[in-house]
């Protein structure tokens, strides 16, 4: 409760995109990165960061895709049987 130089924030690691507490005592955590991805070395961290920016931006895709699929296209909103 004495705390009151740092604020702990809920913050999502760049890399994993587990979201994580920072700044926490004794944890190697970064602004940016966990704990666990904090300790990898820069070049695969910086691999794990590209991928998981391709993951984010597949699933914006697939979001809107799910939405196209169950937005009535034709005017008529029939509610199909089954998925
Ligand atoms: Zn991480």
């Amino acid at each position: 409760m004495a705390d009151e130089d740092n604020e702990l924030q809920e913050r999502v690691c760049r890399a994993c995109g587990e979201p994580y507490r920072y700044p926490v005592r004794h944890s190697p955590a970064t602004r940016f990165h966990c704990a666990s991805c904090a300790g990898l070395p820069a070049d695969v961290r910086a691999m794990f960061e590209k991928y998981n920016r391709r993951i984010k931006a597949l699933a914006v895709q697939l979001e809107r895709l799910e939405q196209r699929c169950r937005a009535p296209e034709h005017g008529s909103a029939e509610p199909r049987p089954g998925r």
